[in-house]
């Protein structure tokens, strides 16, 4: 059972707006290759949907397909501003599958991880989607670091993560030669996967139920018809219009947004609460060099300090072979700014380590600048609000958890518009 849905509030309103031109379909998309128009099998016209979900990252292609295996009879479709699908968060992450260890209890972020990795495994395996449940080392290499290791140690117990162990420096040096560390928590249950594949699988899934991927189409206002719905057949079956930046519509019943970086501004066009918002937070990466990845054998953490937001920098075996060193967290000066201002490990990297590639965290805050840990949802009152139900904060862990997220959102779709 998935847990229920978390609200915050929500206050949105009735907004105007024109009715749709629409535009032509497509044939069947090249999985992982680049997107256009794309059509399911479903006949169904492509300017019109029951549903459709903005945003083709993890968890809005989970989600579209969630609900597309739950009800086949509805035509659904996915908008997506890039040509290709996942290629923000979804696309430079960690690839870490988390065991769930590091959540407080009964959050949502505790109880969809440790289903999510489940589901992740078995979905991994069904399609033969290549993962390594290689494990994970959480280390503390100072005395004053072990009393708060126990404690992640007990809140994991808590949680419910599998096969958890306290060991001591003989177990961590069996496990990883190259790690000193006082004390750690063993974690096998931890895995890696590259969630841009498994994105992508989701995507093909979707798009195999009778779904639409419609890529190059970025949303830009979301409104009510014109025609007032009583007066208008098509209004009253698709009330609500999706415009692109190219002066493209399409109209449908209900909306999802799972705009991760954008999630504010895609809730704040439909009229809906701009809080929270979205603060970029950039990770940068270091790689191993190629001569030195005996050095690290699965996931080695430190310990998260509680005065820092995220894990802390973490060595990662990626599914390639390579070793990545990361991610640091600064705050970006753009949402998909990928790109450091400045770096300065130079002599780092001339011993061991060259630079990798980075990713931007779409982190929410709230009202008085705290970041919200949890992962947020949101919907909304008036005409529109009724009708849409915001993804508003689905940072890391969210890979991990995207098809216990799915099954969330699927219930609530249905119970919240009586699908
Ligand atoms: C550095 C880093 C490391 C991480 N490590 C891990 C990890 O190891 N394990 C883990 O589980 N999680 C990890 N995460 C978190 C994980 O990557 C995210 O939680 C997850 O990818 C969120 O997916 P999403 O679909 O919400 O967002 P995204 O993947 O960002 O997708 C959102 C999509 O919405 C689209 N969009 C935005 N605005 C519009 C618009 N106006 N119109 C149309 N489309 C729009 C975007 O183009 C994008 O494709 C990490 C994240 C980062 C940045």
């Amino acid at each position: 059972m998935v847990p229920a849905l978390r609200y915050i509030r929500g206050a949105c309103g009735p907004a105007l707006g024109g009715f749709p031109g629409g535009f032509s379909s497509a044939g069947r998309p090249a999985p992982g290759r680049s997107w256009p128009l794309c059509q399911g099998g479903r006949p169904a016209s492509t300017r019109s949907f029951d549903v459709v979900v903005i945003g083709g990252g993890i968890v809005g292609l989970a989600s579209a397909r969630a609900l597309i295996l739950r009800h086949p009879a509805l035509s659904i479709g996915v908008l997506e501003k890039e040509k290709d699908l996942a290629i923000h968060q979804t696309g430079h992450n960690s690839g870490v599958i988390h065991s769930g260890i590091y959540y407080k209890p009964e959050s949502l972020k505790a109880k969809l991880c440790v289903q999510g990795a489940a589901l992740i495994y078995e979905y991994c395996k069904q399609k033969g989607i290549s993962y390594k449940q290689c494990g994970k080392l959480i280390v503390a290499v100072e005395q004053e670091e072990i009393p708060r290791l126990q404690a992640l140690y007990e809140r994991g117990q808590q949680n419910g993560v599998q096969g958890l162990r306290l060991i001591q420096q003989e177990d961590i040096k069996k496990k990883e030669p190259y790690c000193r560390g006082l004390m750690a928590i063993d974690c096998p249950y931890t895995g890696i996967v590259d969630y841009r594949q498994v994105a992508l699988s989701f995507a093909e899934d979707f798009q195999e139920a009778g779904g639409f991927v419609l890529t190059n189409f970025e949303v830009k206002d979301i409104e009510l018809a014109k025609e007032s719905p009583s007066r208008s057949k098509d209004g009253m079956k698709y009330p609500i219009v999706i415009r692109n930046t190219k002066g493209e519509e399409v109209q449908c019943q209900y909306v999802v947004t799972c705009a991760g970086l954008y999630s504010d501004r895609i809730s704040e066009l439909s009229g809906c609460d701009p809080d929270p918002q979205i603060v970029p937070f950039r990770g940068d990466y270091l790689i191993l060099k190629p001569e030195k990845c005996y050095l690290v054998k699965g996931n080695i953490y430190p310990v998260p300090d509680s005065r820092f937001p995220f894990l802390g920098v973490h060595f990662t075996p990626r599914m390639d072979g390579s070793i990545w060193l990361g991610p640091n967290a600064v705050l970006a000066f753009k949402r998909e700014g990928y790109r450091p201002f400045d770096f300065s490990a130079r002599d780092i990297m001339d011993v061991i380590i060259k630079r990798g590639p980075a990713g931007v965290r779409a982190q929410a805050l709230d009202r008085d600048g705290n970041l919200i840990e949890d992962f947020v949802f949101d919907g909304g009152v008036g005409d529109i609000g009724n009708r849409i139900l915001h993804v508003r904060n689905a940072p890391s862990p969210a890979a991990t958890s995207s098809l216990a997220i799915s099954g969330m959102i699927a219930d609530e779709v249905q119970q919240r518009f009586k699908l």
